[in-house]
């Protein structure tokens, strides 16, 4: 099906961070980078929700702080100091990145603004040791160009990465590793002017080459992250979080707008029903008695530790529960998630599934009678701690009450697929306020000019320049832009033989099929690649090897080239070998050569690759091969 974008009023505005790589954190010297040892540091606090200066506190973060979490935190020294643990203020702004983001500002025509001034942001998650995340803006109201449109640009700010969640214990411990707090990172917010999900795609990696272009920003998975507002007419505003890669934006985008036409197909059927709001109410009724019998585990094992089953009624909902909205996302599932969040359980049964899970048909009648469910209802039921089970059951009766409504405003986080599932209301506004600890930074004239003469080649230059430098194709110099590997490409061809296509083919083509099939490209270092393209000038090895290589060295890190070019058995071999081989082969085919003189090559050939293939060039083997029949050939003729 293809929907038409305009007619349902398709906008989408992008949020793309990035790190990056400056040598030091954005408010200490501390390295950016990840650690994977044993933490040498582990401390544990409790979240408070800081008041900030407008008295206002994030509803979520409230809710998070309520729940009583506790963060253990992990750190190491070479990647933390006291700025990172909150225990120490943090120093000036890193002016480095400061002049990374004003570079990239100049090339969006943004204006830079005269002072910068640090804010901080309320973030309760944990992921912040202070409660805070500390962000400023560095320039306002550019333009980018992509393809013949013009994308207004809002802002250019630099802002601090968050501490990254390692897991969750027992007992609401969340774990987060300090290592990647502080990192510098670049923001680039568009307004809302995308009209297509392809447009999302080719917007953002505009604006990843003109970040790329700087050549400081980080790479590899992690190191950029999307977020993507999308609404609809009659729909409704959703951010998005944490899309990781760019070439799963426009199905993030259009998934988005499936769930919420799905949503509103909904909304339409419940109002075709009558369904109102009001009737759907917090009522939630002990059907603990109905299960006393069950021989459904999650239910057994919850009445076991006297815990409760509680359930509500959603009058007019029966059947919209298992509607599917993604793949493998339905309705239900939205409603759960809710649920989990707010009730902190495990999950919820909803009559739509029914009878499963160990529950039978007479325990659902049952059910049904108890809540006063007719034909058209639905019901919603949970077994846990009875305060937990109320909650969960007033998140399900308000998500309920949304799906009348229509779409719900809320936040989602990407999955790794490009679906999402929810992750918090929508903050509310007046959530910044400012770093008293930072005193403001002037942008002078001075610095502006420098960075103006000292403008990096934007990516339309370097399109340009390598089509001509390197006689590339329009659609590969564009493919090579467009990947990570721009500068990588430039330096393999200036040290190697291989032509220029073939790097660049192997740098974009090659690497994204291994990608498409599971090969983790992303941990093999640019030094490797290097080392690769090295190893082939040398001799070592051939260019069809390259693919084989590039998947052995994912699955060994550390390990050099030469040592993946010895496990695999892809050494090239020696011209003794390769004589000796050819020799076999002649003998082994001693009939034909006798039987067709120079016209046997071609099956030789095959003989001997099937034999070399990897460990041998196909132009030296075809060399030998035709030497060697024509020597033999000479010698039929002298003895005639
Ligand atoms: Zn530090």
């Amino acid at each position: 099906m293809s929907i038409d974008y305009e007619r349902i009023g398709l906008k989408v505005g992008l949020e793309v961070h990035q790190q990056l790589n400056v040598g030091a954190k954005l408010f200490c010297d501390c390295k950016p980078e990840l650690f994977k040892d044993q933490p040498e540091i582990v401390f544990l606090r409790r979240l408070r929700p800081t008041q900030s200066e407008l008295g206002q506190v994030d509803p979520a973060a409230y809710f998070e702080f309520q729940k009583g979490t506790k963060i253990l935190y992990e750190a190491n020294s070479a990647t933390s100091c006291l700025v990172e643990m909150d225990e120490e203020p943090p120093h000036p702004l890193n002016m480095e990145a400061v002049e990374i983001v004003l570079t990239v500002a100049v090339l969006m025509k943004a204006k830079p603004i005269d002072e910068i001034q640090v804010m901080r942001k309320t973030v309760i998650d944990g992921s912040n040791t202070t409660g805070f995340q500390r962000t400023c803006v560095i320039a306002l109201n550019g333009q980018i160009n992509v393809g013949e449109k013009v994308i207004p640009i809002q802002h250019a700010s630099l802002e601090e990465d968050a501490a990254r969640k390692t897991g969750d214990e027992e007992d609401n411990v969340t774990r987060y590793r300090i290592d990647r707090l502080g990192i510098p990172l670049i923001e680039v917010a568009t307004a809302p002017a995308i009209r297509s999900p392809k447009e999302a795609e080719e917007v953002a990696f505009a604006i990843g080459g003109i970040l790329r272009a700087t050549g400081k920003v980080m790479r590899g998975l992690g190191s950029i992250r999307q977020d993507l507002n999308v609404s609809i007419r009659d729909g409704a505003l959703v951010e998005i979080k944490g899309v990781q890669e760019l070439e799963l934006i426009s199905l993030a985008v259009e998934y988005e707008i499936q769930r919420q036409l799905k949503l509103i197909e909904i909304r339409e059927e419940l109002g075709r029903r009558g369904a109102k709001e009001e009737e759907v109410k917090e009522e939630f009724i002990d059907v603990t008695k109905v299960f006393e019998q069950t021989k459904c585990k999650v239910i057994r094992k919850a009445l076991d530790k006297n815990q409760r089953v509680l359930a509500v009624r959603l009058p007019r909902f029966r059947d919209l529960l298992k509607q599917e909205l993604l793949p493998d996302i339905r309705f239900g599932t939205e409603v759960a998630d809710r649920a989990r969040f707010w009730g902190r359980v495990g999950g919820i049964f909803h009559t739509d599934e029914m009878p499963a899970f160990g529950v039978t048909k007479e325990e659902v009648e049952a059910l049904r009678q108890v809540t006063t469910a007719d034909e058209q209802d639905a019901v919603v039921f949970v077994a846990d701690r009875l305060e937990n089970a109320r909650d969960s059951l007033k998140a399900v009766v308000e998500r309920s009450q949304e799906a009348i409504r229509g779409v719900p405003e809320e936040t989602r986080s990407a999955n790794p697929d490009g679906t999402t599932r929810y992750m918090r209301p929508r903050p509310g506004a007046a959530r910044m306020y400012p770093e008293t600890d930072i005193p403001p930074t002037q942008v002078t004239e001075e610095l502006l000019s420098r960075i103006k003469s000292n403008l990096p080649e934007v990516p339309e230059q370097k399109l340009e320049r390598l089509v001509e430098e390197y006689k590339l194709n329009q659609k590969l110099a564009k493919q090579i832009i467009d990947s990570e590997h721009c500068r990588l490409f430039e330096t393999i061809v200036k040290e190697s033989n291989v032509s220029p296509t073939a790097v660049a083919v192997f740098l974009t083509e090659t690497m994204k099929s291994l990608k498409r099939n599971g090969v983790r490209v992303e941990r093999v270092s640019e030094n490797r690649i290097e080392e690769i393209f090295r190893s082939i000038d040398s001799g070592e090895l051939v260019k069809e090897s390259m693919p084989e290589i590039v998947r052995w060295l994912s699955e060994h890190e550390n390990k050099s080239v030469a040592e993946a070019v010895t496990d695999t058995g892809l050494k090239m071999i020696t011209r003794e070998e390769l004589e000796r081989t050819v020799d076999e082969v002649l003998k082994a085919n001693e009939d034909l050569v006798e039987e067709i003189g120079m016209n046997a090559l071609g099956a030789l050939m095959s003989a001997m690759m099937r034999k070399v293939r990897g460990k041998a060039k196909v132009e030296v083997v075809s060399e030998l091969l035709r030497e060697r029949l024509e020597a033999q050939g000479t010698r039929k003729q002298q003895r005639k």
